[in-house]
């Protein structure tokens, strides 16, 4: 399937959760920009130099860094993809325009409440990414990835003063992108609340019928 598909939604509406899933069923590339940053930033390489004071403040990192990350995956890759994360505003997206063409645009959507309780309780493994909330989809060993053994950790960005901010910078700057894909007609909006197989079930059915 070559499809070429953007993640919208808030941080916090579980796109890196079902971004995962989707691109297994679908045998699409996944390019998550905010995993690529934290990758950097652990590896102390200049782009994660610049990038951690941007990302510990719950801002967006400066155009010119993350556009450079996307260049250099997007480009030559064969086959559909997901990006998880990207674009942020709409600068990216026309940066976007120029290296792929788009034919999806799946928005989350989940309250800001739920987002907020979502993002607080979730830990995340450090060596594979998987993402995990400590009532609702605990590790079966406290502090250890299930999956491949990680360890588990809180995100410097998941407490509740820098989520506030990203919720901001989300509303201010990524919340317009909805409308710059609905112009298009490739704009599918789902209903990002419930139980992680509900919402996964709901976006894949959603894509299927908006390929018919
Ligand atoms: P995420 O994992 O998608 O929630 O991203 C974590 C952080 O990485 C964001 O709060 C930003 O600081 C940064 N980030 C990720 N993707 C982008 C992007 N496309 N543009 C700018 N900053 C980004």
């Amino acid at each position: 399937m070559d499809a070429k598909i953007v993640l919208l939604g808030a941080p916090g509406s579980g796109k890196g959760t079902q971004a995962k899933r989707l691109c297994q069923e679908l045998g699409l590339t996944l390019i998550s920009t905010g995993d690529l940053l934290r990758e950097a930033v652990r590896k102390n390489t200049p782009l994660g130099v610049k990038a951690k004071g941007f990302m510990d403040a719950g801002k967006l990192v400066p155009d010119e860094l993350v556009i450079g990350l996307i260049k250099e995956k997007v480009a030559g890759l064969k086959g559909g993809f997901l990006l998880d994360g990207f674009p942020r505003n709409l600068e990216q997206a026309k940066m976007l325009d120029t290296i792929a063409k788009v034919n999806m645009a799946v928005d989350l959507e989940v309250d800001e409440q739920i987002i907020v309780d979502r993002i607080v309780n979730r830990r995340s493994c450090k060596q594979c990414n998987e993402v995990y909330h400590m009532v609702a989809k605990p590790t079966r060993m406290e502090g250890k990835c299930d999956k491949c053994g990680g360890e588990t950790y809180q995100r410097t960005d998941d407490t509740e003063a820098v989520v506030r901010e990203r919720l901001r910078v989300y509303k201010e700057r990524t919340l317009p992108l909805a409308k710059f894909y609905a112009d298009r007609g490739i704009l599918i909006e789902v209903d990002g609340q419930g139980e992680i197989d509900e919402v996964y079930d709901r976006i894949l059915a959603a894509i299927k019928k908006f390929k018919h």
